[in-house]
């Protein structure tokens, strides 16, 4: 199945991940990580088609997948 991993350290919060999926599988948490932004968060795991365009569209780098 596949499935996204986020690097919370490298993620500065900017959002443009949740807008890239197709699927609305991402959010932003309400966690301040250790940057002090609201790190994105995998919300659904279990309908992610791992078309990778949230981390094409992320700027920091911080999404990895895996199909
Ligand atoms: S790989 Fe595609 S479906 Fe999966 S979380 Fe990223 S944008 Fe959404
Ligand atoms: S696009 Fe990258 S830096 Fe922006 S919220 Fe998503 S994971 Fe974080």
């Amino acid at each position: 199945m596949p499935r996204i991993l986020i690097e919370e350290t490298r993620c500065k919060g900017c959002g443009l991940c949740t807008i890239a999926c197709p699927r609305n599988l991402i959010i932003l948490s309400e966690r301040i990580n250790n940057q002090g932004y609201t790190p994105a968060q995998f919300a659904n795991d279990e309908k992610c088609s791992g078309c990778a365009l949230c981390a094409e569209m992320c700027p920091d780098v911080a999404i990895e997948v895996y199909r």
